[in-house]
């Protein structure tokens, strides 16, 4: 039996959706999140939108003024949340493996349901079933999602980012070594920007460059490196992880003394978001969701969170979310005893955003 994998991703889901569920919206650049005119940011937006640079984690206000026409919904996470769940019974019809990525997106082991003499026939064998899944989300849910199919997890994501929207793409083994060379090098899954940096430096900037690479990676990336040699000929041994094992990320600072000073609050946000994101990098993670808590003098604890679409990894972008949540909030009314930051609804990051980045 031959492996074959497939990553869904759904188009942009959280625009899709306000865009389904009021036909108002249609076609218009729909950016989901707080208005231009609030402190707010961005949770999602519409390919419309993003046309005009928009992009998840970005204030409103900047938002607003790249895009003047954007029309800006407020966010429903419990409709997406819901919805997210009648798409995982789609997905779980087709009697895949399923790990479910994050809200909306998750991988699945199709290799039970292939046949074929050798690995690219079975690949082409689960492209009818690939299919028939996109069109049961378009009819059954009004929403399109993005297929990517190949033998393993690296391959069938970076697949499923190539065509976007509402594509279906395979790579077959055959192939697999000439698909990857000239693409960017950070499509590769663990290439952050740091990691891309580093390689600039030595002229790697695409997967080929990598493949024809004499050198030692070690000496420019560490342990990471012959993994990184692996992922560059788009080999790829990592499993599906099924176990719902809690995954996050969190720090927490409590005062000496009890504190509303703004620029100390703000300061040991600071600090956190740095942290998180010293973490989230080398578990090469971006996180969906950023919490924050407090506790108060009389240990009453309050915690407050926001999730965005496309997941945030960078110090700033966390930081921005957090001293969000405890303005709007107003949850600095009074003195904190503590402070503290989460990340959660971990994923890997997507090639886009670090093209953002
Ligand atoms: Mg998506």
């Amino acid at each position: 039996m031959y492996r074959v994998i497939a990553h869904l991703d759904m188009d942009a889901f959280f625009a899709s959706i306000e865009q389904r569920d009021d036909p108002a919206l249609r076609g218009k650049p729909v950016i989901v999140g707080a208005p231009p005119t609030q402190r707010g940011v961005v949770c999602a937006a519409s390919y419309e939108a993003r046309k005009f640079g928009v992009r998840s984690a970005m204030p409103s206000a900047t938002a607003g003024r790249l895009c003047p026409k954007g029309v800006f919904v407020r966010p429903r996470m419990d409709r997406y949340k819901e919805e997210s769940g009648f798409i995982l019974k789609i997905m779980a019809d087709t009697g895949a493996v399923i790990e479910p990525m994050s809200i909306d997106e998750a991988y699945l082991d199709l290799s039970a349901r292939c046949h074929g003499e050798d690995a690219d026939a079975s690949l082409l064998s689960c492209v009818p079933i690939a299919r028939q899944l996109k069109e049961r989300i378009r009819s059954e849910r009004g929403l399109t999602a993005t297929v990517g199919i190949a033998s393993n997890k690296l391959l069938a994501k970076i697949a499923s980012d190539f065509e976007k929207p509402d594509g279906l793409t395979v790579v077959s083994e055959r192939d697999k070594v000439q698909f990857l060379r000239p693409l960017p090098a950070r499509v590769l899954y663990g290439v952050g920007r740091v990691t891309e940096q580093v390689l600039l430096r030595v002229g790697i900037r695409t997967v080929g460059d990598l493949q024809d690479y004499s050198g030692d990676l070690r000496a420019l990336v560490g342990s990471f490196g012959p993994k990184l040699k692996q992922f560059a000929v788009g080999e790829d041994d990592r499993p599906l992880e099924l176990g719902d094992e809690v995954k996050s990320i969190s720090g927490e600072e409590t005062f000496l003394q009890d504190t509303e000073d703004r620029g100390v609050l703000r300061a040991c946000l600071r600090e956190q978001a740095a942290e998180i994101a010293a973490k989230l990098k080398r578990r090469r993670l971006a996180a969906h969701t950023i919490q924050v808590k407090v506790r108060y003098g009389d240990f009453t604890t309050l915690t407050r969170q926001l999730t965005v679409e496309e997941p945030v990894s960078e110090p700033k972008d966390i930081y921005r979310l957090a001293c969000f949540l405890l303005g709007r909030q107003r949850l600095v009314s009074r003195p904190l005893r503590l402070l503290g930051l989460s990340a959660s609804n971990l994923r890997e990051p997507t090639a886009q955003q670090l093209t953002f980045w």
